[in-house]
């Protein structure tokens, strides 16, 4: 790392003054001109007018001109240890590449991920890879490597037969390595959950549901009493649960058994929507994967008009912010590129959001998700001071997010490998 000092060890004690353009703190209100922002160790200690903050004697000053400063941003739904599928089928990196290959791409994916801005992030399946996202999160944890601050989950559980690879001879099919962990039954849905627990997983993912229907389509896998069993086990321990749902009958189980989090939620319908409400369900949209997948098959690109898919997602993001459901930012990244996550944000305003409410969906909205609103998503005094300098304004155009001038973790700043901007750390 720059500047002889490695994130392991805890941030200067001297305190720092960052002057940036304006300041947006993350809440729902617009940017402040004039505004920055002190920090002390690992700690954000000030906010508020450059000419009126209290500044600590010995202050360093670090100016930033052009730029907005805002909190760093919450992926919350990643696969670090994927790699996008125009590289290498899902299948493939299930069934082919060795984990070392894995945990050495997403050695790479973290970092990209941190310089884009993307302080913490949720991750929700090592999809084949074991508990290697644990040991990854030990290594940023200990600052062997550069990366954003990770929520792991292990492996996601699936119903038994329903995921995949699937589809391989009969005498075969029982020997397939799965690209999550298969579970029947409450004793073994209430085994599997203590199990990642004991090795290491922060939350718990679940597959609701999967295309294991008769021609191939999604339907319900989990029964409500296997749903509701993983939820109690994995909230007795302090643990939330996640759990992907695109059918409406899926999410409606997820959402009675108390899923923290509803992934993807793509067939909701007005009245899960009202259910999720009601409940304080989130949902974590991930609407930049289905395009990305279709720009790399090369029958699309972000502007053409909307395939229907698209256009019924549109329809379905709108029906959940008119039932006033929580919208917390998270794209699917990993099969697209990592650091490629503003996508999701962007795509989000295309959709119909305000370029504020994505960015709120992505900082405090996640935070909340996460139940770290007293941590992170937002810039406060007392919060870890995870920043981000933007050039330009992304409250008006969310593109500006492509433009990363500075990124702080927990008071320490990251080099920007791919934009040479080096570290004044
Ligand atoms: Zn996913």
């Amino acid at each position: 790392m720059a500047a002889g000092r490695t994130a392991a060890e805890p941030a200067d004690a001297t305190a720092t003054l960052i002057v940036p353009d304006q300041v947006w703190d993350g809440l729902d209100g617009p940017p402040h001109a004039g505004w920055a922002v002190a920090v002390t160790g690992s700690r954000i200690d000030a906010v508020g007018p450059a000419d009126r903050l209290p500044v600590p004697p010995g202050a360093a000053r670090l100016e930033l001109p052009g730029t907005t400063l805002i909190p760093g941003l919450i992926e919350g739904h990643s696969h670090m240890l994927l790699h996008p599928y125009d590289e290498t089928s899902w299948e493939d990196q299930v069934l082919r590449e060795p984990e070392a290959l894995r945990v050495a791409r997403a050695v790479n994916h973290v970092r990209a991920t941190l310089a884009a801005g993307f302080t913490t992030a949720r991750d929700l399946g090592t999809e084949g890879a074991g508990y290697a996202d644990v040991g990854l999160k030990m290594a940023i944890d200990q600052g062997i490597i550069p990366g954003p601050r990770l929520i792991v989950v292990t492996k996601a559980i699936v119903a038994h037969g329903s995921y995949g690879p699937k589809r391989f001879a009969t005498d075969h099919a029982d020997r397939i390595p799965q690209g999550a962990e298969e579970v029947a039954g409450l004793d073994q849905m209430t085994r599997v959950v203590r199990d990642q627990i004991k090795h290491g997983a922060d939350w718990i993912k679940l597959y609701a549901d999967y295309r294991w229907g008769l021609s191939g389509e999604a339907m319900p896998s989990f029964t409500l009493d296997e749903l509701r069993v993983a939820v109690e086990v994995a909230t007795s321990s302090g643990r939330f649960v996640a759990v992907h749902a695109t059918t409406a009958e899926g999410m409606r189980r997820a959402v009675l058994a108390g899923a923290r989090t509803i992934e993807h939620g793509d067939d909701g319908t007005p009245e899960v929507f009202a259910l999720m409400k009601e409940r304080g369900t989130y949902l974590v949209p991930t609407v930049a994967v289905r395009p990305a997948l279709l720009e790399q098959a090369g029958t699309y690109r972000r502007g053409d008009p909307l395939p229907q898919r698209l256009r019924d997602k549109q329809a379905t993001i709108a029906m959940a912010v008119e039932a006033g459901v929580a919208i917390a930012n998270g794209s699917d990244v990993g099969p697209f590129a990592h650091g490629d996550n503003a996508r999701e944000l962007e795509i989000l305003v295309d959709y119909g959001m305000t370029p504020r409410q994505a960015l709120v969906a992505a900082t405090s909205t996640a935070a909340a998700m996460l139940a770290m609103s007293d941590r992170i998503g937002s810039i406060a005094p007392g919060r870890e001071a995870d920043l981000v300098a933007v050039a330009g304004d992304p409250t008006r155009d969310i593109s500006a997010l492509r433009n990363i001038a500075f990124v702080m973790k927990a008071g320490v700043v990251y080099p920007l490998y791919e934009a040479g901007l080096g570290t004044s750390a």
